[in-house]
């Protein structure tokens, strides 16, 4: 090969990594192992350092959100299995939103545990067409993953219940049509704490807010997306990816002692507030453009 074809051979390449969606370049931090530990009451932290996945545990069973990636499964498992509960006694299997960092490993999950799977009604067509009807995603195959049968269909504001644990599932359109933002209290230290898991409010590269013709309501979805995640109560800041609320920094206060280290509402705050701004901005650009 000569230098002329090499070098071209290398601009092909580099081209290649930049074009791939940004998803399917996987951050080292979405597979790398991070310790499951209790966060409050009974809601446990068992994702990877930045795939964030929450486990339940009930006297009834348990209610697992995020199956992550296909290959987070085995991850998942093991912090499950390391806190004592066992994989099999998932009944319920929740997500953040039908994109693949949240919900590809769904069908392992639900065919090694039998847990139902319960979705937002605008994610059930993507979830189970294993990614294809993505307003933003569906052609590109590198997004995929196996389809998942959903058992439940969630509406907005619908409660998912067992034991005694209560959540409610909030919708928070726009970053997917069934973007779900998760809320539930827990009991910790005598006082009752508000708890909010943040689906995404994101505006991902190469989203059109503007003109959308596979998702037209799509800027009017993150107003209201907004609108919602403005009202909820919070104590407790969770989310979709650990980096949302800090969690590795949150963690090293919790393992020296701070037990309250994921009490934050003035963050929850500023998040939310940081996410809207920039998706306003985002807004303005493309309408500016348009012009
Ligand atoms: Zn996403």
């Amino acid at each position: 090969m000569n230098v002329i074809r090499l070098a071209r051979r290398f601009l092909l390449l580099a081209l290649l990594a930049c074009t791939l969606p940004l998803a399917a370049q996987y951050n080292p931090t979405w597979t790398r192992p991070f310790p499951p530990f209790r966060i409050a009451g009974n809601l446990y932290y068992v994702g990877s350092e930045d795939l964030a996945s929450y486990l339940i545990a009930t006297p009834q069973g348990l209610i697992l959100i995020n199956s992550s990636l296909e290959v987070s499964v085995p991850l998942i498992q093991k912090s499950v299995e390391s806190l004592g509960f066992h994989f099999t006694d998932i009944k319920i299997l929740l997500i953040s939103h039908a994109h693949n960092d949240h919900c590809a490993g769904s069908a392992r999950i639900v065919q090694l545990s039998g847990a139902k799977y319960y979705v937002m009604d605008g994610d059930v067509p993507v979830v189970e067409s294993g990614g294809k009807a993505d307003f933003q995603y569906g052609a590109e195959k590198i997004m995929r993953y196996p389809p998942t049968h959903v058992d439940r269909v969630l509406h907005d504001r619908d409660t998912v219940q067992l034991g005694d644990t209560v959540l409610t599932a909030h919708l928070t359109p726009g970053h997917t049509r069934g973007t779900t933002t998760w809320t539930l209290d827990e009991k910790e230290g005598g006082r009752v704490l508000h708890v909010v898991i943040v689906g995404s409010p994101n505006v991902n590269d190469g989203y059109k807010l503007v003109n959308n013709n596979a998702y037209p309501q799509i800027a009017a979805d993150y107003k209201r997306g907004f609108a919602v995640l403005k009202r909820l109560p919070c104590d407790i800041f969770l989310g979709a990816h650990g980096s949302y609320f800090g969690l590795t920094e949150k963690y090293a206060r919790w393992t020296a002692g701070d037990r309250d280290a994921f009490i934050d509402p003035n963050g929850y705050r500023e998040y939310v507030i940081d996410r809207e701004q920039a998706f306003k901005a985002e807004l303005e650009r493309q309408l500016v453009k348009r012009k």
